[in-house]
């Protein structure tokens, strides 16, 4: 069976089998990782996997994990972040609003019944 070299931050080099090994590639690249559990101290070790790596990972028998980002997820956001209180008085204006609350409780597939 294939070994596969690794290092833990605390434990120094460790070696692994490629089911220790959790490979998640991402669509986008940056974010792709792997991770192991270390066989010593039993830390969660997690690394940023480029494109050797992920190959020299595959190569090693490592099963592909993939993840995709939503589209939504990466979009650029501009202004400021909602607080606390703007969602609190969102919440309390709804509790207020009970006709639009029915009108959107009668629709059907986006339109009125
Ligand atoms: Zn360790």
């Amino acid at each position: 069976m294939t070994t596969i070299k690794a290092s833990c931050a605390v434990c120094g080099d460790v070696s692994l089998t490629p089911t220790d090994v959790r490979l998640v590639v991402c669509s986008n690249e940056t974010w792709s990782y792997y991770a192991f559990t270390c066989p010593d101290c039993t830390d969660e070790v997690r690394k940023p996997a480029d494109e050797e790596i992920i190959a020299l990972l595959i190569s090693g028998g490592v099963n592909v994990q993939h993840w995709h980002i939503p589209a939504e997820a990466l979009e650029v956001h501009t202004g400021d972040a909602i607080s606390y209180d703007e969602l609190l008085d969102f919440a309390l204006w709804l509790d207020g609003h009970d006709q639009l609350t029915a009108a959107l409780a009668t629709t059907v597939g986006g339109a009125p019944s």
